[in-house]
């Protein structure tokens, strides 16, 4: 039975055994070393495969007696087979995930100017891709280089971004490594991050309605040539958008927003113990943050003053994954909580007609008016709102599986 795995320094946070899980019938092990464990690990450990993630993708390369052609371009190797003749075979399919990607993304890199933002590891591969693919220029952006972010007005001309850098990964969410807006002719957007979904990067793309795409296609694509090499055989076709909506679905927050008296904190509850995802509530967070109630601060202190509190609890629960979130009722009055929800969730409107709606114990329904907090709030919720789904009458859990059953056909 093939033993396959991880090598790589801090493991914690791989979606590697994840995706492995949906790809194939072996163990996936996840084998944290130090650089000194690495060399005898490679030669001598309880494996027939295993992928090589950061920081050891050159460290093996000695250590292999046979190369693909792209781990030898490339100087990095992503996965390695034991063979029969007890050698070592190591090929690099980040080189075939970002190829996949580009393809996916639908961006036509050929004979465009193209910036690749950071020189490491991940850079080597994309690099070698582009040049297959016939992107050209290719220009590398380091921050010590002779192409560096002081001097980014020589390349305005620049038609495709690639970000290889880490900046704007979780938990480091929101910053981004370039302003687009520097690049008027920029047709598309690369960002290699999957984790939050959508970087601050690729939501400034978005604004400005440039196409653009994350990191989840390639991880899971180099995955799918890395899982074939551990099988000996093909995947068959469509795996890979197979696992990536998977992957998505799972890796994204569901957050629920709508009305006060909407039913958002039941039916999140029952989503959470129909798929066993965290619930978060933002009233509740700010009452363990803050020690008081939303109505005890929106009565002491004003509105403005609890909001602003309620953005930076927003930011700091929605940049997880994998989370049911129920919001308050007014998280669409701040244009900023947008992002904050919009980078890794799915947004779900509650949709309670005007009529069903309570005002007990909710101190802005009681003191502006049910009627009038809808009149003002209604279009921004809809503005915000990926999916809106009724709640008139029927069961929280019968709503609950609606709104799963919706977002997975969406493949949202
Ligand atoms: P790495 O070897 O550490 O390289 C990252 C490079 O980014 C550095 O060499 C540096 O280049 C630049 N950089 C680092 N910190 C920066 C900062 N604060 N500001 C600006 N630039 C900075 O890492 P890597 O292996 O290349 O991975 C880079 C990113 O790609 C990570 O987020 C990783 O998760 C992602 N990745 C994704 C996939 C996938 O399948 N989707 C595969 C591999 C990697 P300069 O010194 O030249 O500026």
């Amino acid at each position: 039975m093939a033993t396959c795995g991880l090598l790589g320094a801090k493991l914690t946070h791989s979606y590697s055994p994840q995706i492995h899980a949906l790809l194939g019938d072996y163990p996936y092990v996840l084998f944290e070393k130090s650089e000194d464990e690495v060399e005898d690990f490679v030669k001598n450990g309880p494996f027939t495969g295993i992928n090589v993630t950061i920081p050891y993708k050159k460290t093996v390369l000695p250590y292999m007696t046979e190369l693909s052609e792209t781990a030898r371009r490339t100087g990095s190797v992503n996965t390695i087979i034991r063979l029969k003749n007890g050698g070592l075979y190591g090929d690099n399919t980040d080189v075939y995930g970002f190829t996949e990607m580009v393809k996916k993304s639908g961006i036509d890199c050929k004979g465009k100017k193209t910036l690749v933002l950071g020189s490491g590891g991940a850079s080597v591969s994309v690099i070698d891709a582009l040049r297959t693919i016939g992107a050209d220029p290719i220009v590398t952006v380091s921050r010590t280089g002779e192409n560096n972010y002081a001097n980014l007005d020589r390349h305005k001309d620049a038609k495709v971004i690639v970000n290889t850098t880490p900046v704007g990964m979780y938990p480091d969410n929101g910053p981004s490594p370039v302003d687009l807006e520097m690049f008027p002719e920029c047709i598309g957007v690369l960002d290699l991050i999957y984790n939050p979904a959508r970087t601050g990067l690729l939501l400034q793309a978005e604004k400005l309605g440039i196409p653009f795409m994350n990191g989840l296609y390639m991880l899971v694509a180099q995955a799918v040539r890395s899982s074939e090499l551990f099988a000996g055989e093909k995947l068959g076709i469509g795996i890979t958008e197979k696992v990536v909506r998977e992957l998505d679905f799972s890796m994204k927050n569901i957050v629920l927003i709508g009305m006060p008296g909407s039913g958002k904190s039941l039916i999140a509850k029952k989503i959470s113990g129909f798929t066993g995802r965290t619930l978060a509530d933002t009233d509740e967070e700010i009452k363990k943050v803050t020690g008081r109630s939303p109505s005890d601060i929106i009565e002491e202190e004003g509105e403005e003053a609890f909001r602003k509190i309620e953005t930076a609890v927003l930011a700091d629960i929605c940049k997880k994954s994998g989370l049911v979130i129920s919001t308050g009722g007014g998280v669409v009055t701040r244009p900023e909580n947008y992002p904050l929800m919009h980078q890794n969730s799915n947004i779900v409107l509650i949709d309670r007609p005007l009529e069903m709606l309570s005002s007990r114990g909710r101190p802005l329904s009681k003191s502006k008016g049910v009627k009038a907090l809808y009149e003002e709030r209604w279009r921004l919720y809809e503005e915000f709102a990926d999916l809106k789904v009724k709640n008139s009458g029927f069961k929280a859990g019968a709503v609950a599986g609606y709104i799963l059953e919706k977002l997975k056909e969406a493949g949202k």
